[in-house]
Formats: C-alpha cells, structure tokens, sequence
C-alpha cells in the first residue's frame, strides 16, 4: 500500500495559491530536482506560476531533466521575489539553514514537504512522512490529492527520485510504496529506460576520468570493511570537471565485496571538506554525521569539516570503524 495521502491543510494551501517559489537543500540530489521538476510543471498544468530556485548549481548527472534549464540558481532571489509569490514551497529539506536561502524564507509562508527522520517542521503547513522512499513519491500522492493527471515529463522526473534515492531499488527503502509508485508513473507515461540513460549513460567524459582519480585514492581499513576514497580540487583541475560532477561517485566504493561502510572526503573550492558516508543495512552513518553537525538517513549521510584531507579521512575511517558494532 502507499502511505497516506496528502494533508487537506496543504491541498488548501496550493489550491489557494496562485504563484509558488520552489526549493531544496544545497548541493542539491535527484530526489530534490526531480521532486521540484516535477512538482513545478505539475502546479503549471494546474494554471498556476511556479520558479524553482537552488541555491547550488544542478549536478551534470540530472542537467538532462526536462526544465532544468529554467531552474535559477544562486545566491540572489528570482525576479519579482518576494511580492509575485503566494508561498514558498521547500522539498526535500530537513532544516531552513540546509536551503542555503534561509535568510529569505521568513518573507513568505513556507511549506514543508519532506522525508528526513529530523525535519523541523518549520513551515506554515507541514507534510513529514519519513516513511517515503523519496520525496518524489510524496509529490505523486499530492498530485493525486489535487486530482491532476500526470504529463509524461512529470512522471519522469518523479520516477526519477525513486531510483536516485533508493539507488536503483536496491536500498533498503525500495519498499511496496517504492515500486507501486514506480509502476503508476511508468503508467503514467514515465519512460525508464530514458531515465537509465539520463543516469547512466550521460556521463561527460570529465567524469569518468574523475571516477578515475577517485579509483587512484581507494584506501580499505577496517579488515576490508569500510573504504574511503579522495577528491581534492587539484583532481577537479585535472580533468575539467565542476563541484556538481562528483554526484553518484560514492557508489563505487560501496560496490566492493565486503564493504560495510563509505566514505569519500571532496574538497570544495573554498577549501573545506564535503563528507559523504554510505552504508549496508544496520550500519547507521546518519548518527556520525549528526555528531559532527550534518545529517541525512540511516544508510546516507554528509557533513563537512575544515582540516588536512589524509587527517579527515583517517578520523571518518575509525568513525566507521566504530559504528559496525
Ligand atoms: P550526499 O552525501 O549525497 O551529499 O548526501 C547524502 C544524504 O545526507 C542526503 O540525504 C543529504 O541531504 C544528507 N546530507 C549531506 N550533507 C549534509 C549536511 O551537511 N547536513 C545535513 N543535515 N544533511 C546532509
Ligand atoms: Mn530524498
């Protein structure tokens, strides 16, 4: 069975409104694009405006959604920002500093649509369901509540979240709402095997050649139970990639034999360190990342530490280390 239906506050909400602004959190995944994709072509059908604004640029990987070219991105709101909209609608975002835009959210009504096992329910109208495979799922049982039939590019985008956010149905939230979900928007005219090709077989040659200099920092500890791997901006340089092309690296670590848990320390432009962690079942990275001021789930968490890379990485290695119990 899917999970329960979307709140009759929040269908209020979005049927009153006539204008709606759409975000996420920074570094921004396909559950986020595809949720916000998704659910802007879906308020248009239903004759409504909608902009997406991220304050990070979209990962390489999910360029090739349809919309993403409208998707404004940076520090500075849209134009017509705050007068022109009804509400704000962040999705996938368990705080308002994770926008990166949270100076500006107080001007207009939030509303919270999200997945995330801490959200803060800091909106006007919130809709939490930690349940939820992805938040794409429960932007399908909104459109659902608002009785609006689905256009193939938005079912698309949706499907999309599903297999980003359960990695191909292979996580431990590929659950029956997973897949019912997926088989209604297949229904619906979402086309898998374009979203395999958007996924994986879109790479930019910049980032297979990435995926290579990360291979060349591949360190096993722990008696071959926990790998990390290395991107420093020297690497990026090298091969021409941008910050968004990393997205989805990670993977590969995990898919060594053996391996409990993840990680892979990238350095960012200005210096500091984005840690990614990723595990097998029990093995709860989520708690890690918390203890050093990030978040995410169980099996999928980040935070980000200023420091020498090699010192990180021995220090996030016992951190896992300690965590297989
Ligand atoms: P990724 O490693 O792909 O950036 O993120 C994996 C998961 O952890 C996602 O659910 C993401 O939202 C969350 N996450 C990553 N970095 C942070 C962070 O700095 N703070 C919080 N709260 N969550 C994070
Ligand atoms: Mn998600």
């Amino acid at each position: 069975m899917g999970g329960m239906k979307a709140p009759e506050d929040l269908l209020r909400k979005i049927r009153q409104g006539n204008r709606f602004l759409l975000t996420s959190h920074v570094n921004p995944d396909g559950d986020a694009i595809g949720s916000e994709l998704g659910l802007a072509r879906l308020l248009r059908r239903l004759g409504k405006g909608a902009v997406v604004w991220n304050r990070d640029a979209t990962p390489t990987l999910y360029r090739p959604l349809p919309g993403s070219d409208r998707i404004h991105v940076g520090e500075e709101p849209p134009a017509g920002f705050p007068d022109v909209f009804d509400a704000t609608i962040v999705l996938e975002c368990p705080s308002p500093d994770r926008t990166g835009i949270e100076k500006y959210l107080p001007e207009r009504p939030v509303i919270n649509i999200d997945h995330h096992l801490g959200n803060q329910c800091y909106g006007a109208v919130n809709w939490v369901d930690s349940a939820a495979p992805a938040v794409g799922e429960m932007v399908y049982r909104l459109a659902q509540g608002l009785k609006v039939a689905l256009e193939p590019e938005v079912a698309s985008c949706l499907y999309l979240t599903l297999v980003t956010d359960t990695g191909g149905f292979r996580f431990s939230n590929a659950t029956p709402a997973a897949f019912e979900a997926a088989a209604s928007l297949v229904r619906d005219g979402a086309h898998p095997e374009q979203v395999s090709q958007w996924l994986y077989e879109s790479q930019p040659l910049a980032v297979v050649r990435l995926l290579g200099e990360m291979l060349q920092t591949l360190q096993l500890h722990e008696g071959g139970r926990v790998a990390t791997g290395r991107l420093t901006r020297e690497m990026f340089a090298r091969v021409g990639a941008s910050p968004g092309d990393s997205e989805g690296l990670i993977d590969h670590l995990r898919s060594i034999a053996g391996v409990d848990a993840v990680a892979l320390i990238r350095e960012r432009e200005d210096g500091s360190h984005k840690i990614s962690l990723r595990s097998r079942g029990e093995v709860d990275v989520e708690k890690i990342a918390r203890h050093h001021g990030g978040g995410g789930h169980r099996n999928a968490a980040g935070f980000t530490l200023e420091g020498d890379g090699e010192e990180i990485r021995a220090q996030v290695a016992a951190a896992l280390g300690a965590a297989l119990g």
